[in-house]
C-alpha cells in the first residue's frame, strides 16, 4: 500500500444539480483528501485532449459536448491506493450496474452523464493532473 494521487472531475450533471458538496462528502468519507480543487468551464479542445483515448468511439462527440455543457470541478485526491479506491467508490460507468452506495449509483443520471471521472492508472493520473494543475496549486 502506498499513498497515491488521482485526478477527479465532478462532471456537468453534478454541478448543474448542485451536488458538488454531496459528492465531496462521499470522497472524504472514504478517507481520500481533496488536495487541489477548482471549478471551471473546460474548452472543447481541453475535453477532446482529455478524452482522446475515446476519439474513435461512437459516443465521443456526445461526451465532449456534455463535458463542456456546464462547469466542472477538477480535483486532485490523495490517499492510500487512491486510484483504485476512488474507482471503487465511483462505481461502474453505467449507474444501473454500479454497486449500492457508490457515487454513480447514488447520483449519476445515465452511462454518459455519470457525475464523476477518476483516473484508471498511475500514468494516466499523472498526465491528467498535469493537464489541469500546476505544482503550486496542489497542497497536500
Ligand atoms: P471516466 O473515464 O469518465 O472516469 P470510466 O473510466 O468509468 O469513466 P470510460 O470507458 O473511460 O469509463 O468512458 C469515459 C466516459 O465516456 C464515461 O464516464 C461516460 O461519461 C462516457 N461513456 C462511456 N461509455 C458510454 C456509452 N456507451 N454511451 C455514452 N457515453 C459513454
Ligand atoms: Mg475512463
Amino acid at each position: 500500500m502506498a499513498v497515491e494521487r488521482t485526478f477527479s472531475i465532478l462532471k456537468p450533471d453534478a454541478t448543474e444539480r448542485n451536488l458538488t458538496g454531496a459528492i465531496n462528502a462521499l470522497i472524504e468519507g472514504a478517507g481520500l483528501r481533496i488536495i487541489a480543487q477548482k471549478r471551471m468551464r473546460i474548452t472543447r479542445a481541453q475535453a477532446e485532449t482529455f478524452y482522446a483515448v475515446h476519439s474513435a468511439r461512437p459516443f465521443f462527440g456526445e461526451l465532449v459536448d456534455f463535458m463542456i455543457s456546464a462547469p466542472v470541478v477538477v480535483q486532485v485526491l490523495e490517499g492510500e491506493s487512491a486510484i483504485a479506491k476512488y474507482r471503487e467508490i465511483m462505481g461502474a460507468t453505467d449507474p444501473a450496474k454500479a454497486a449500492a452506495g457508490t457515487i454513480r449509483k447514488v447520483h449519476a443520471k445515465s452511462i454518459g452523464e455519470n457525475s464523476v471521472h477518476g483516473s484508471d492508472a498511475p500514468d494516466t493520473a499523472a498526465r491528467e493532473i498535469a493537464q489541469f494543475f500546476s505544482g503550486n496549486e496542489i497542497v497536500g
